[in-house]
């Protein structure tokens, strides 16, 4: 290696701690300390994404830095937690400085915008992949999990569905999208925003929450079994972009009800507080769309705008696997 592992550490990623009232100790020693708030617990979260498998070998480092630590955040905001700091291990073929120096800039520049830092990690030698750890703290028995929903609950999901869909399809080959269209799903794929104001303004709101890492219908299944509910959802009502929306219908459902990479919240809150979810959706900045109810009966029911159920039950409805 043309850089050693305690010079690269010393040089990518390592900061004297800005916030010296939570980190007691960072990078250097054999553990970071911390010092959350008194009455609060630490939520804690990891993720672990190996190229080829978790990202494209096409995304520009900037981005996977980013995105490295934002799939992180988003556990963090479904659980209502404020974020405090975060561990990097690191498994890289070697010390490539044109990799390196772009990765720690979108991964400080996403942690900067948190208020967050890094205390510690590993690095090793390795096929690319990148393991974070996040820590945060949210008040005693206050952390929304995925088993509070209940029937006659509404349920909510946060900004847009489905471009990162779009976007893995289109490197795929199996959707043609514009130049421009291609960029703002690429974006969607290699940059989300975790929706962590969003996750605090929902505490005491939501009964439930979840982040949409896999696709709407399978985490919603997890909710739901979480919560021994079912629901109802109308397809129509699922918040999509100006750019799925030109795609065909069965696209759209697609991407909207499988998709995958979002990293929105889907929650569920008491009918009687609709507005005051709306008002903690202004709040945090980021658009939500009432799009079901949650039902005693357990299993997902989809439904359109005219209340028809889907023709097509989704479990078996693959669009890009099984081209007709
Ligand atoms: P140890 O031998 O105790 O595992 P290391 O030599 O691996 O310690 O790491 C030295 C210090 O550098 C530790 O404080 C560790 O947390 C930190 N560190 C190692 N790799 C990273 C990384 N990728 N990002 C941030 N800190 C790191
Ligand atoms: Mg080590």
């Amino acid at each position: 290696m043309p850089m050693g592992e305690f010079d690269l550490i010393a040089r990518h990623f390592t900061r004297a701690p800005r916030r010296r009232d939570r980190i007691a100790l960072g990078v250097g020693d054999d553990c970071a300390l911390l010092a959350p708030a008194p009455g609060q617990q630490l939520a804690v979260s990891t993720d672990l994404l190996l190229e080829g498998r978790h990202f494209l070998s096409t995304v520009p480092p900037e981005r996977l830095g980013h995105k490295a630590l934002a799939v992180n955040l988003s556990d963090l905001a479904a659980c209502g937690a404020e974020p405090l700091a975060f561990t990097l291990a690191l498994a890289l073929p070697r010390a490539d400085e044109a990799f390196l120096a772009p990765f720690a800039r979108g991964l400080f520049e996403l942690a900067d915008a948190h208020g967050i830092e890094l205390v510690g990690g590993d690095t090793t030698a390795g096929p690319l992949a990148i393991c974070i750890t996040v820590l945060g703290q949210v008040p005693a028995g206050q952390a929304l999990l995925r088993s509070g929903a209940r029937a006659g609950d509404q349920l909510w999901v946060s900004g847009t569905l489905g471009d990162a869909r779009l976007a893995l399809e289109a490197f795929r080959g199996r959707v043609a999208l514009d130049g421009d269209g291609f960029e703002v799903a690429r974006r969607a794929m290699e940059r989300p925003e975790p929706r962590v104001a969003l996750g605090l303004a929902l505490r005491g709101l939501a009964t439930s929450a979840i982040d949409l890492s896999d696709g709407l219908a399978g985490d919603l299944g997890h909710m739901l079994a979480a919560s021994g509910t079912g629901a109802r959802i109308d397809v129509d009502a699922l918040p999509r972009s100006a750019l799925l929306v030109r795609q065909p219908r069965e696209v759209q459902l697609e991407c909207l009800l499988a998709g995958g990479d979002d990293y929105e919240l889907l929650f569920t809150a008491p009918a009687a507080l609709h507005d005051a979810v709306r008002a903690a959706g202004v709040r945090a900045g980021v658009a939500l769309a009432c799009v079901g109810t949650v039902e005693a009966d357990p299993g997902l029911r989809l439904v359109d705008a005219g209340g028809q159920a889907l023709a097509a039950r989704f479990a078996g409805f693959d669009h890009f696997s099984n081209p007709a």
